[in-house]
């Protein structure tokens, strides 16, 4: 197996950068580079000077050894912590790749660690997804995950699941007569409280997945009834821009804020309207792309004045939309006095700030967001929770097998085909092809 290297930390300069050796050849690499001069001891970071052949000194750099099977790869690993200047960085690689090392694919270094068995897929993903975490709730979910929480829930399911594949195979293999019906039943029994089980992790994917992907939040409205200022107060920046002309914002824009530790990623979206303007017919167009590709709605009406044909006309288009009312500028003497019917809705003020909170919680209320205190292992990833929709439908297929005094083959079929979908959570019945499809998703140096 070759040796890989990769920048482990973000490009770009920093005070530290860390280029990360696994392979055979690390310790050899490391040894030339240092001028052979350092014994590196395992686990323990030594403080040398990188040399090129020609003597020059490249940087004082901590190398810190790694010897496999101990390891994050399960190879010999070297860590090589510089100071991070891009062309120390990739000088350094350059020299690695010189003698010996390749460029590392991405995830290639946790897919080793996945074939040496340092870890199961579960976890692999959970590193993936600990890194891309965007706040401190969905960065627990991906250590938990990471700690094998996932696999651990997953393990007494699989067990009953060989319970019942056993009872059935040998009655396959030495019983004449049909199983009788006590022994269908506790079979039956088995295989429900599986199910039951896996319906349970399969339905916290829905809050799972709003905590890695977050909540996509569409502000709409007519023109000038203050989406940007909102988009802005709620961003608690000032990205979108605020104009006094209608119309003018054309594009989307967005954000992403943390409320009560779910990403919520906020789009200021241009006026819902019919327009001969070109330019704005496109952002009419990223608009409803945006309310279409949203969680949820916020459609902005002005309440200091009266309700318009276009406020209608926006309120008509999200009516099938998960949406909330936002009755915008409170501020304004004029505000909730003129007598047309305006739905209910949070009164704000994108100026004061008044209502925001209030607009904050009925945002994550209508995500019954409170099982995320509960504690309970949440499932954030799409591949699993399909998994798991998999198995439970086999599952059902199985039980209503049973049911039917199907013969033991027939029953065995979903269940045998559970067991493998189980396999494929922790990556023990994976393919190669979804491996690489899942690996593709990694950034290099992980
Ligand atoms: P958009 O076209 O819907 O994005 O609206 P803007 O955010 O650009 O706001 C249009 C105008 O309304 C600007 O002059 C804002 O300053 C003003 N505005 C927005 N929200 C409020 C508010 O809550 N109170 C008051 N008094 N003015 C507001």
């Amino acid at each position: 197996m070759s040796t890989i290297v990769a920048l482990s930390t973000p490009r770009g300069r920093g005070a530290l950068g860390v280029v990360r050796l696994s392979g055979a050849d690390s310790l050899r690499i490391a040894n030339e580079l240092t001028a052979s001069a350092f014994a590196f001891a395992a686990k323990r970071v030594t403080l040398c000077k990188l040399v090129e052949a020609n003597g020059v000194v490249i940087d004082e750099v901590l190398v810190t050894y790694f010897k496999g099977p101990h390891s994050l790869t399960g190879e010999d690993v070297i860590e090589f912590s510089c100071h991070g200047s891009p062309a120390v960085l990739r000088k350094l690689i350059d020299l690695t790749l010189k003698l010996g090392a390749r460029l590392a694919g991405p995830g290639e270094f946790t897919l080793r660690a996945l074939a040496n068995g340092k870890l199961n897929l579960a976890q692999a993903e959970a590193i993936r997804d600990l890194v891309s975490a965007q706040t401190e709730a969905a960065a627990k979910q991906a250590v938990r995950q990471l700690d094998g929480e996932l696999s651990r829930a997953l393990e007494p399911f699989k067990q009953q699941l060989i319970d019942v594949i056993v009872v059935l195979e040998s009655a396959l293999e030495f019983v004449e007569d049909d199983l009788p019906a006590p022994q269908l039943n506790t079979l039956d029994q088995k295989l429900g409280v599986v199910q039951s089980g896996v319906e349970k992790l399969a339905a916290s994917y829905r809050l799972g997945h709003l905590l890695q992907d977050g909540i996509k939040v569409a502000i709409t409205g007519s023109p000038n009834v203050g989406k940007s200022s909102l988009f802005n107060k709620l961003v608690e920046r000032d990205r979108a821009i605020v104009t006094e002309l209608p119309g003018t914002t054309r594009d989307t824009l967005s954000e992403t804020i943390e409320l009560d530790g779910i990403p919520v990623v906020l789009t200021d979206t241009a006026g819902v309207r019919d327009t001969v303007d070109g330019i704005e017919r496109l952002g009419i167009e990223r608009t409803q792309n945006a309310i279409a590709d949203a969680d949820m709605v916020l459609v902005v009406l002005d309440g200091s004045c009266a309700l318009r044909d276009e406020d209608r006309e926006v309120l008509q288009r999200t009516a099938s939309a998960r949406r909330e009312i936002v009755l915008n500028k409170s501020d304004l003497a004029s505000f909730g006095k003129s007598n047309g019917n305006f739905p209910m809705g949070v009164r704000v003020s994108a100026i004061t700030g008044e209502g925001l909170d209030t607009l904050r919680t009925a945002i994550l209320k209508s995500f019954d967001t409170a099982t995320l205190e509960s504690g309970s292992l949440l499932v954030t990833n799409a591949r699993h929770h399909d998994l798991l929709l998999r198995i439970e439908t086999e599952l059902m297929r199985g039980r209503t097998e049973l049911k039917n005094r199907s013969s033991e083959e027939v029953v065995l079929v979903p269940l045998h085909n559970a067991l493998r979908l189980l396999g494929e959570i922790t990556g023990e019945t994976t393919t190669e092809d979804i491996l690489s499809e899942i690996f593709a998703t990694f950034c290099i140096g992980k």
